[in-house]
């Protein structure tokens, strides 16, 4: 690659909102041949919203509510901004909660009132020998239409589904089409659960999802795809992504991401959204052909 080709493809890049932060990137990019695309944050707007509070027999909608967004007000995941707007917009008074503890994956624990709490999902019921009961069909039914259940539980059964909506960006599903046109393989990397990853794939035009995978374990599953010789571009936001975005022959931050993000990747696409990507993958192949 001559020097002036990669400065001319690094400026073109840049005025794009695509900023590339090393020569190896742009070369890189362009034997790329597998998109890993995070969900959250990066498909979607992440921000989730509350959109339906389904309580089991005998428990009061309200309280619930009020349960769920007391555990939440310690949480800094993007699910607990969703329940405490909820709370504010009905004007739930919010008591204080204790012993609380994030749990990677699967969603937090707390004491509110004295009485020990779960909420996530339904792993987390499982693992604390919660039943869920009728809500689990309920549960379903939301995932079925893209929406992520949250399960409100003491230790012997749900008191409650939450159902939060997290909606495509505008732009998501015409850069997926890009990329596939451009002959790249897509694939949806997400901690949450198959049914909600299928529908939203389905919404963005991804036929391949590998869902449920834990915070810690992004990582192992890139460097899963590329044992199968695929090399990989990974696109993420979060915190969560760093070490995934690492790993990828090229990682690609989502510009509004987070700081770790961002100084992960090779790549931040400033703009926020998924265009970005087939942008610079089209600025790469172009930057190559020229040097040839
Ligand atoms: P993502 O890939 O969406 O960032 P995470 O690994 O952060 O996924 O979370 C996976 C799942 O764990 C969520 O979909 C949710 O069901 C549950 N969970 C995690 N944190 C919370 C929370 N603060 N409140 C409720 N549920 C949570
Ligand atoms: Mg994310």
């Amino acid at each position: 690659a001559t020097p002036t080709a990669i400065m001319v493809g690094t400026g073109k890049g840049a005025e794009n909102g695509i900023l590339i932060k090393s020569a190896e990137a742009l070369e890189t990019l362009h034997g790329v041949n597998a998109v890993v695309l995070d969900k959250t944050g990066t498909l979607t707007h992440g921000k989730p919203v509350l959109v339906e509070v389904i309580p089991a027999e005998g428990v009061e909608e309200d309280e619930a509510l009020r349960i769920t967004a007391a555990l939440e007000q310690k949480s800094e995941h993007p699910l607990a901004n969703a329940i405490l707007e909820a709370a504010k917009a009905r004007g739930l008074t919010l008591p204080g909660a204790q012993d609380f503890t994030a749990i990677p994956g699967r969603g937090l624990s707390g004491v509110v009132a004295g009485k020990r709490y779960y909420l996530g999902n339904l792993q987390l019921l499982g693992e604390q020998g919660a039943e869920a009961g009728a809500l689990k069909a309920a549960g379903e039914a939301q995932a079925q239409s893209g929406r992520t259940p949250l399960f409100l539980a003491d230790g012997q059964r749900a008191l409650c589904v939450l159902a939060v909506a997290d909606t495509l960006k505008p732009t998501s599903a015409a850069a997926v089409q890009a990329m596939r046109e451009m002959g790249l393989e897509v694939i949806m990397l997400t901690g949450d659960n198959a049914a909600t990853a299928q529908a939203i794939a389905r919404q963005a035009g991804v036929d391949t999802v590998i869902a449920d995978v834990m915070p810690q374990d992004k990582e192992a599953q890139v460097r899963q795809l590329q044992a199968q010789g695929k090399r990989v571009a990974m696109v993420g936001d979060g915190i969560n992504d760093a070490p995934a975005l690492a790993r990828a022959d090229v990682g690609l931050a989502i510009g509004a991401g987070t700081d770790v993000a961002i100084e992960s990747a090779d790549i931040v696409l400033t703009k926020g959204d998924l265009l970005g990507v087939p942008a610079a993958v089209q600025l790469s192949r172009a930057t190559l052909r020229n040097i040839k």
